[in-house]
C-alpha cells in the first residue's frame, strides 16, 4: 500500500471542515501546500440540515470568547458569501432579513427581556413592536398568525440567514477550483478509518492511505469515536455528543413574509422561493439521524398555536440532523495534547454556520503555526 501526501488533511466535510479546507486553499501557496478533505456523508451530519440563522453579532468590542468568534465570524460572512458567488456563480442567499421575538407566555417574556437588556448592552439594534403596528405592516402575518397570548415582540433588524445546502456547495465546489482534493468514503471505511502516528498515515483497509503533516479533525457529532480510536489517553479532553433537531419545511407559491420568526428555542424562517423552516427540536438519542412522528407532530402543534394560517400549504419535507455538542456549550478547537500532528475542530452545537468562517480562520492559522485572530485558550480541547 502506498500513502499519497499532502500538507493537511481534514476528516468532515460539513461547514466547519469545509470552511477551514477553503480558508486554508485560498492563502495557500500552492508550490508548498496541499489539502485533502476525507468524508464519509454520514447521515444526519449537522450542516446540510441547519436553519442558517445568523443573529446580528455583537456591536461593542467584547473579551468573551464566543461573542469574538460569533463577531469575527459574521463580520466576514457576508464578504465570503460575495466571494463565492464570484468564484463558483452559487448563491447561499445569505440576507439581512431582520427577526421577530416573540413572547408568549409569561416565562418567555422575562427571557425576551433578558435578551432585550444584553442587546442593549452590545449595541444591538432592536426595538419592542406593537402588536397593532405589526399587524398593519405584516399583511400576510396579521391574518394567519395567532397572537392572543402574545405578550411581546422584539424587532432585530441585524438578524440574517442563508440556505445551508447552497453554501455547503459553494464552499466544495470553490475548494475544488482551488485544488483541494476530496475522498469520498463510505460509511463502513468511516468507521475503520485508522490514524499511524509514526508515519501520520490515515488508513481505510483498502489499498488507499493519505499521509498529511497535519490532520484536522472536523468530523462533527462523530469526533469523539475518532478521537477515542486514535488517541489511547483522553484524560481531560472534552467531548462532543450528538443532539438530534429535526425539521420541516413548507412550501407556498410565494415568501409569505420577509423576516425570521423566533419563539423560545422555535423559529420560522421564510425563505426567497415561498419555502417556509419550522425549526427545531432538540433530543438527545445517540446517533439516530432518522426523522419521527412525534417531532413532526411536536412542530405542526407549534405552527398551530404561532402561525396556524401556514397549515393551508403542504409540507414538503422533514428531516433530522445531529449538532455536536459539548459539555460545556463551547467548541474545542486546537492542538490534541501529546499528538503533535492532530488538531480538533468541533462541538459547535447550535451555532456551526454562525460561527464557522471565524473557527476557520482561527484553525488555518494554528494549522500554520501562525498567531491565532483570537485568544483561543477556552476552546482548547484539553480542559
Ligand atoms: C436542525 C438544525 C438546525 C440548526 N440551525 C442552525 C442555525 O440556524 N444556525 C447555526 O449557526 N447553526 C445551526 N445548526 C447547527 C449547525 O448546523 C452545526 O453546528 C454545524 O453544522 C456543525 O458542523 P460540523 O461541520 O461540525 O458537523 P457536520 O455538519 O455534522 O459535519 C461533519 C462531517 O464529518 C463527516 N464524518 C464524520 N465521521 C467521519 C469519518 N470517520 N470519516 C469521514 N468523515 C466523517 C460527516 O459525514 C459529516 O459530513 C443547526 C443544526 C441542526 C441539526
Amino acid at each position: 500500500m502506498t500513502a499519497q501526501h499532502a500538507t493537511f488533511g481534514i476528516i468532515g466535510a460539513g461547514a466547519i471542515g469545509l470552511s477551514i479546507a477553503y480558508q486554508l486553499a485560498k492563502t495557500r501557496d500552492s508550490a508548498r501546500e496541499s489539502i485533502v478533505v476525507l468524508d464519509a456523508q454520514l447521515p444526519g451530519a449537522a450542516s446540510w440540515a441547519g436553519a442558517g440563522i445568523l443573529p446580528p453579532p455583537v456591536q461593542t468590542p467584547t473579551t468573551d470568547p464566543l461573542e469574538a468568534l460569533q463577531q469575527l465570524s459574521l463580520q466576514q460572512l457576508p464578504e465570503w458569501s460575495r466571494e463565492l458567488l464570484e468564484r463558483t456563480g452559487i448563491d447561499n442567499q445569505y440576507q439581512r432579513c431582520g427577526g421577530f421575538y416573540l413572547a408568549m407566555s409569561t416565562g418567555e417574556q422575562a427571557a425576551l427581556a433578558g435578551l432585550q437588556s444584553f442587546w442593549k448592552i452590545a449595541g444591538i439594534e432592536t426595538h419592542v413592536v406593537i402588536a397593532e403596528q405589526w399587524q398593519h405592516d405584516q399583511p400576510w402575518l396579521a391574518q394567519h398568525a395567532s397572537l392572543e397570548t402574545c405578550r411581546r415582540i422584539v424587532a432585530v433588524p441585524g438578524e440574517a440567514q442563508l440556505r445551508n445546502p447552497r453554501h455547503l456547495q459553494a464552499l466544495r465546489l470553490a475548494c475544488t477550483q482551488l485544488g483541494v482534493q476530496f475522498v469520498a468514503l463510505d460509511s463502513s471505511a468511516a468507521q475503520r478509518l485508522a490514524l499511524d502516528p509514526t508515519t501520520h498515515s490515515v488508513s481505510w483497509g483498502s489499498q488507499e492511505s493519505w499521509r498529511c503533516d497535519r490532520w484536522l479533525l472536523a468530523a462533527g457529532s462523530w469526533t469523539s469515536q475518532l478521537l477515542q480510536r486514535w488517541v489511547p489517553d483522553l484524560r481531560g479532553v472534552g467531548s462532543v455528543f450528538p443532539v438530534k433537531g429535526e425539521m420541516l419545511l413548507f412550501k407556498l407559491p410565494t415568501r409569505p413574509f420577509q423576516s425570521i420568526i423566533n419563539v423560545g428555542t422555535r423559529y420560522f424562517v421564510p425563505r426567497q422561493d415561498g419555502h417556509v423552516l419550522v425549526g427545531s427540536t432538540e433530543q438527545e438519542v445517540g446517533f439516530d439521524g432518522t426523522t419521527s412522528t412525534a417531532a413532526r407532530d411536536d412542530l405542526l402543534s407549534f405552527t398551530r398555536q404561532t402561525l396556524p394560517g401556514l397549515l393551508d400549504w403542504p409540507v414538503v419535507q422533514q428531516w433530522a440532523g445531529l449538532r455536536p455538542a459539548s459539555f460545556d456549550h463551547t467548541p474545542l478547537m486546537g492542538a490534541i495534547p501529546g499528538h503533535p500532528n492532530l488538531w480538533v475542530a468541533s462541538g459547535h452545537f447550535r451555532s456551526g454556520l454562525q460561527w464557522s468562517v471565524g473557527t476557520a480562520l482561527c484553525l488555518a492559522a494554528l494549522l500554520r503555526d501562525q498567531p491565532p485572530p483570537l485568544d483561543l485558550r477556552v476552546f482548547q480541547p484539553r480542559r
